[in-house]
């Protein structure tokens, strides 16, 4: 670069210190803490990083830096030409206020209700102080000695705190050659849902080992260290400023000199320690101050000496908050090399948590000195960071967000932990019409099952075996168990199995099945569903073709005028113009007029005109629909609203008739009108089904006129128990709306209830929800669907689970214990009524419902 030629070289230099002074340093926290937000971009970020401002939340595209300082630090940011608004006045008060308040949530039957205190009833606003920490290890420990140490502690804090950790595993006090995990949380004192999401991990690793398949795979199989409290002494300190929870203390409690106080644990690590001034902070008073030198922190030079005495082969380091799961690099805008399995690791245990996951430095912002770049550049560790919960629940998430945030990222831990090892997952599922191939499964096709399992984890898999079983009487699987010797790392293993339908199965049948999973010496099941020719009508009219296709007039047919004849109608007052097809000419009606002629030409005079269907065969079929559209009109005329029209059905080919409907004699103007019949309600299904529609004059002079379109008979929901409403449900990503299925038992005794709902978007997650009461409520909480439920409504939170590669969901329900305050067991006479609700992704995260199902139990 010229200098300008009348700029003498001093001037500059003098220039640049005058710059160098105005930017200074941030001035030391002195007074109640703010929330505050700055307007900028990515040059703001620089700056504010520059400075050592502590900076909670970036929203680069909407152009705002949420961040915590107090006035003093906020007049010096104005100087900086940073100016901010202050969204909460008194941040550590707002959130003590709204611990105090919050209700603490019933002590049920969920994770760690055993406990003294319980998950989620801590004494610090509901969170477990330090004490407590070591107390709850000490009680998991010895309620689970088979599966984890007793606490150790890896070294001790500066104040001379311990810093706990337990292994767990199936042997856990012998090392052995399993791949090693580890889940630390807490380097930030005032972040506790980090404390509290890996206790919650290990608690469902502990109570769930031999029930749930995952849980019991991950003792027996993996080796984890889970380290609850990495900064102890700043986490005391919260609790000696803030008792009732909300203190906003954030590193250790170094003393810096001059009144400074605090080194920034997750910027002490050695691995591109003080790699720039921006991913850290030089000083002292600063949120991100890296300290004096790498490691200088006892608890970060304990955690150093432990990543390396150990051979992780993924590493969770939990923070609080942002809703974001980060990666390696944090120190530069870069990708590791191997983002690959970053990528499809990350993506993985970010699927039901919906977090964004990326490199720190590209997602969030630059941090040197940071934990999982010291797992990853020291180890080779793939390790992340997530950011656990959103804004709203800030660094103190309310009471009842404690276990739903653990919740949330209960199943991203648990991958992180199958990632460590063998991982063999279903990663494409699909079911082919092996029959006439139009894509629908009718009875007496085969369907092939063509599957994609792929190993997301670290290890090989050894011996694999796939097994499909038919857990349907309507299907038999015709393929013997597949499976190779092993499928390596990353890649692909494909399969097919065949399943035939039996002939005969109804159309509309809930065909459910399982799908085995051997491998690295465990089993794992995916019970999944299909619909037999869902949705085919059995028979379709629309009364357009040259034939009358078996439909014909039959007695009583005694009316002098009127009889139903089949073409395109002329319109009287009293008989349509059009028939109802839309683009159709033609229907039934009763007797064609003359164009222009009177209201009375040619109507229904003196007896009965009777159209009668062909025969149905709907044996097999347990419930069926009739649906028509119809055209009556009795009002005109001397006598009016006398006359009726009826329906009537046969089940043994028309020797002897049901009255299935009656329209009329009142209420009958004309217009077309539509009409469902259910069936099964008045008679057998039978292989020798008719119907008959019944016009007449009886009563005094009326003018009667009637027509017939668009008859239907559909399936609907056989072999499902209770009555379908609220449906079709809003359609969802897929386009379709989601169905649910009730099967099993009505019967309390039989203990046998099964809730499958399909149509859901692959790979998202839902639970189902039961209440005694329905409603009509239209996008709750911003959901595109509508709760069809009232009154007290249970939800099946424990029994959460992924819609899969097929968009189904299927659980047992336990009718003892339906999740309805503490637990409520179904009694004959009741009458539950259940809905699903489920993740949607696309095109933005929300939530939708299906239709829903009342159930009366005997
Ligand atoms: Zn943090």
């Amino acid at each position: 670069m010229d200098l300008p030629p009348t700029l003498p070289r001093t001037t500059m230099l003098n220039t640049l210190c005058l710059i160098m002074s105005l930017q200074g340093s941030l001035p030391a926290p002195n007074g109640d803490a703010h929330l505050a937000r700055i307007d900028g971009n990515l040059r703001t970020l620089a700056q504010l990083q520059k400075l050592g401002v502590d900076l909670v939340e970036r929203d680069i595209p909407g152009g705002r830096f949420d961040l915590v300082a107090d006035d003093g630090q906020l007049r010096f940011l104005k100087a900086q030409g940073l100016e901010a608004t202050i969204l909460i006045e008194d941040i550590a008060g707002y959130y003590a206020q709204r611990l105090a308040t919050g209700s603490l949530p019933p002590q049920g039957t969920g994770l760690g209700s055993w406990l003294q205190p319980a998950f989620g009833q801590g004494s610090m606003g509901g969170y477990y102080t330090f004490a407590e920490v070591e107390s709850v290890l000490d009680q998991i420990g010895a309620a689970y000695p088979q599966y984890i140490t007793p606490k150790f502690s890896l070294g001790q804090s500066l104040e001379g705190r311990d810093l706990w950790a337990v292994k767990v595993s199936d042997q856990p006090g012998v090392d052995e050659n399993e791949p090693e995990v580890r889940f630390d949380a807490m380097h930030h004192a005032r972040e506790p849902e980090s404390m509290q999401t890996a206790l919650w991990y290990l608690l469902w690793l502990c109570e769930e080992c031999g029930t749930d398949p995952l849980a019991t795979y991950l003792v027996n199989r993996r080796e984890t260290w889970i380290l609850p409290v990495v900064n102890p002494d700043g986490y005391v300190y919260n609790q000696t400023i803030q008792p009732g929870g909300g203190g906003m203390w954030r590193k250790n409690r170094r003393d810096n000199g001059g009144g400074s106080m605090g080194v920034d644990l997750n910027r002490n690590y050695p691995y591109e320690w003080f790699y720039d001034d921006s991913g850290s902070s030089s000083n002292p008073d600063g949120e991100t101050y890296r300290g004096t030198a790498a490691a200088s922190e006892p608890e970060v030079a304990a955690m150093v000496a432990f990543m390396a005495s150990r051979d992780f082969k993924t590493a969770l380091s939990m923070h609080t908050y942002s809703d974001l799961w980060l990666a390696p690099w944090g120190y530069a805008p870069l990708y590791p090399g191997n983002w690959s399995a970053y990528d499809e690791i990350g993506s993985l245990a970010t699927e039901f948590n919906g977090y964004p996951h990326g490199p720190a430095s590209l997602l969030l912002y630059e941090a040197n000195g940071v934990t999982f770049d010291q797992d990853h550049g020291g180890h080779g560790t793939l390790a992340w960071t997530p950011e656990i919960g959103g804004s709203s629940d800030g660094f103190w998430p309310p009471v009842d967000r404690i276990i739903p945030l653990a919740e949330e990222n209960r199943l991203a831990l648990a991958r992180t932990a199958l990632a460590a090892g063998a991982w063999l997952r279903l990663d494409a599922h699909n079911l082919m019409d092996a029959g006439d191939g139009d894509g629908i499964f009718e009875g007496g096709e085969s369907v092939l099952f063509d599957l994609v399992l792929r190993n997301s984890g670290l290890a090989p898999t050894g011996p694999v075996t796939v097994t499909l079983t038919s857990l349907s009487p309507w299907a038999v699987v015709s393929t013997g168990p597949g499976g190779a010797a092993n499928v390596s790392s990353f890649s692909d293993l494909h399969q097919t199995q065949m399943l035939d339908l039996l002939a005969g199965v109804p159309a509309g049948t809930l065909i459910e099945y399982s799908l085995e999973f051997t491998w690295d010496s465990h089993s794992f099941s995916a019970p999944d569903a299909f619909v037999a020719g869902a949705g085919v009508p059995l028979a379709v009219f629309d009364f357009e073709g040259a034939s009358d296709e078996g439909w014909s007039l039959s007695a009583p047919n005694d009316a002098s005028t009127g009889a139903w004849e089949r073409g395109d109608p002329v319109g009287t007052a009293a008989q349509p113009e059009d028939n109802h097809t839309p683009g159709g000419t033609s229907c039934w009606f009763t007797g064609q007029g003359v164009v222009g002629g009177s209201l009375g030409s040619n109507d229904v005079d003196g007896g009965t005109t009777t159209l009668t269907s062909p025969n149905f065969n709907l044996s097999g079929q347990s419930a069926v629909q009739l649906n028509f559209w119809l055209w009556y009109s009795n009002s005109t005329g001397g006598s009016p609203d006398q006359d009726v029209f009826e329906i009537e059905g046969s089940d043994n080919g028309g020797a002897s008739w049901t009255n299935l409907a009656t329209v009329g004699p009142t209420g009958a103007n004309g217009g077309w009108n539509e009409y469902s019949l259910d069936l099964e309600t008045s008679l057998n299904m039978t292989a020798a089904v008719r119907l008959r529609f019944m016009a007449s004059d009886l009563g005094g002079g009326s003018i009667v006129e009637a027509a017939l379109d668009d008859v239907s008979l559909v399936p609907a929901d056989p072999g499902g128990l209770g009555q379908r409403s609220c449906s079709p449900a809003v359609p969802n990503s897929t386009g379709k709306p989601a169905s649910l299925h009730a099967t099993g038992s009505s019967t309390v005794s039989d203990q046998d209830l099964e809730l499958a709902t399909i149509n859901l978007p692959h790979q998202q997650f839902g639970y189902y929800l039961c209440s005694q009461a329905t409603a009509v409520v239209p996008n709750p909480g911003g959901s595109m669907g509508i709760l069809c439920l009232g009154g007290q409504i249970g939800r099946f939170a424990a029994q959460v689970a992924s819609t899969g590669n097929t968009g189904h969901l299927a659980i047992d329900v336990n009718m003892a214990q339906l999740p309805v305050g503490a637990g409520v067991a179904i009694q004959p006479g009741d009458s539950w009524t259940f809905q699903l609700w489920y993740r949607d992704a696309v095109p933005t995260p929300t939530s939708n419902f299906s239709d829903v199902i009342t159930i009366g139990f005997q």
